[in-house]
């Protein structure tokens, strides 16, 4: 019986046509809140690959010499087009990722709006020209596509990771191959019919899936016509595509894993810190890079934040994503309960005193309950390694300083929470802390007109605001004498 997600899993997407894989194996898509069978999509090769790049390369002289204006009309359609069917793909994401409905509207939205962000910015991509300094010449800096970009994107955020690099690179005047996660494929898939409508040219965006993920990006990597990736994901994959793009020397933006601390101090307005703190640590029920790691809470508001935390954690709503009442859907496979699970029972055994949750949910699907534990030593591997689930650890601190070591004592710098009503110390506190991103008195960062990424091991380049076109751009010098 087809359900209704089968409609986007037609084929690979390739030079604007869909088709059947070279090998022709197929990958299931499941549903993680039953573990239903979705759909089917194409499992592509080495060679289907080669032919992604080369309908991407074929496309690229004239989508790089189409003026700026019609780039900018067509990204500005891709969003009006997205808008219109916010409805049907927050479904589509809600079904194969899991995640509940509002954060799948939530996610639509922001998704869209890299395609207006950048509709705007394709008609602004700067240029210098200037005498140089000994008066000989004139410095003319030319900003041009970059080439052909690879996109691999993950599970955790199927539209958004997508837009947030394809709508850049259009904007930028490159043509992209996107190597969707295979645990959701299907969004990839329904956005590609939508560049067609928006009037994107055929090749200008290619769609593959594969469930060989290693040797298919290698072979497009070792294409020198290549010049670009892009990498949403976690460290441990963005270290091995690094070694791997060393190889022909790419160009590689790296959106890489978090360890998210939150910190709140004595001064804090409770309210906005719990609000915040839900944000940051239960939005997508916790599968988010930037979603609060550890919960660092001065001596003086430990206790009080701690049982609102919990009160609020206790009342979330765990269900299937696509129910609309649901606040907290499944994680997105047993693996992932499973990784959560231990990291629990890990710190449990060094002392962590569990408030609520703290035990995977019996029955069908992946789910695991919001668990709030406290009592835990810096030294449980949780505090290290990313939850990327509904658990939400809380560290009691004393100082300034002693938050500021401890919040950076990690190989991660993609984002941090600071709550305090002393906007000094907010600011100087956002100073110390070796992150890309600071949210002050806010559990929300993202913003497609924000710089998005990280310092340190979370990864390499910018995402969104007026640095994210840049990733796609590479600036011709001109020594010019006239
Ligand atoms: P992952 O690294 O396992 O997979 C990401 C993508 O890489 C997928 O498309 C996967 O198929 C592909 N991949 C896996 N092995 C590969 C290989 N050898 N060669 C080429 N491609 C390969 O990550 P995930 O589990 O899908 O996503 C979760 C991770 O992503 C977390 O670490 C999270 O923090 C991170 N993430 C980061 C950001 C950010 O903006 N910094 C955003 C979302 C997710």
């Amino acid at each position: 019986m087809p359900t209704p997600a089968s409609r986007h899993a037609r084929g690979l997407y390739i030079a604007g046509r869909w088709c059947d894989g070279e090998a022709g194996g197929r990958i299931a898509v499941t549903d993680p809140s039953t573990g239903t069978v979705l759909a089917h999509v194409p499992d592509a090769t080495v060679a289907d690959a080669a032919a992604a790049v080369e309908a991407a390369a074929a496309a690229a002289p004239t989508w790089a010499a189409t003026p700026p204006r019609r780039r900018s009309e067509i990204l500005r359609r891709c969003f009006e087009l997205m808008v219109e069917r916010a409805d049907a793909l927050a479904a589509l994401i809600s079904l194969e990722n899991g995640k509940a409905l509002r954060d799948a509207r939530g996610e639509v939205a922001y998704a869209a709006e890299f395609f207006r962000w950048n509709a705007e910015e394709a008609v602004r991509i700067p240029g210098d020209f200037a005498l140089a300094p000994a008066g000989a010449n004139r410095i003319i800096v030319d900003y041009q596509p970059i080439g052909i970009a690879v996109l691999i994107t993950p599970w955790n955020f199927p539209a958004a990771m997508a837009t947030r690099k394809i709508a850049p690179a259009l904007a930028a005047g490159c043509t992209v191959v996107l190597k969707p996660a295979s645990e959701t494929p299907l969004t990839a898939y329904a956005l590609a019919d939508l560049y067609a409508e928006a009037g994107v040219p055929p090749g200008v965006v290619n769609v593959i899936t594969t469930s060989t993920p290693g040797p298919v990006t290698a072979a497009m990597l070792a294409d020198p016509r290549v010049r670009k990736l892009s990498f949403t994901g976690s460290t441990g994959v963005g270290r091995l595509l690094l070694a791997e793009a060393a190889k022909n020397v790419i160009s590689c933006s790296m959106e890489l894993g978090g360890n998210a601390p939150v910190i709140v101090f004595d001064d804090a307005d409770l309210d906005v810190a719990v609000d915040g703190t839900m944000l940051a640590k239960m939005r997508n029920a916790g599968e988010a890079c930037t979603a609060a790691n550890r919960i660092f809470v001065q001596a003086g508001v430990h206790d009080a934040f701690v049982r609102r935390l919990t009160e609020r954690m206790t009342a979330l709503k765990v269900g299937p994503g696509i129910d609309p009442l649901t606040e907290c859907g499944p994680m997105i496979t047993a693996a992932a309960v499973s990784k959560i699970h231990r990291l629990v029972e890990d710190a449990r055994q060094r002392g962590g005193r569990i408030h609520c949750g703290g035990t995977p949910t019996a029955g069908s699907g992946h789910f695991y309950p919001p668990t709030v534990i406290t009592d835990v030593p810096t030294t449980a591997a949780m505090a290290r390694e990313e939850i990327f689930g509904p658990v939400a650890p809380i560290y009691r601190f004393e100082s300034e300083d002693e938050v500021v070591a401890e919040a950076n004592n990690t190989e991660y710098g993609l984002a941090a929470y600071i709550f305090t009503r002393d906007i000094g110390r907010g600011l100087r506190v956002s100073g110390r802390i070796e992150a890309g991103m600071i949210g002050l008195n806010r559990g929300l960062v993202s913003d497609p007109a924000a710089p998005f990424g990280g310092v340190k091991q979370s990864g390499l380049g910018r995402e969104g605001g007026h640095h994210g076109i840049l990733e796609f751009l590479e600036p011709k010098y001109i020594a010019a004498a006239f």
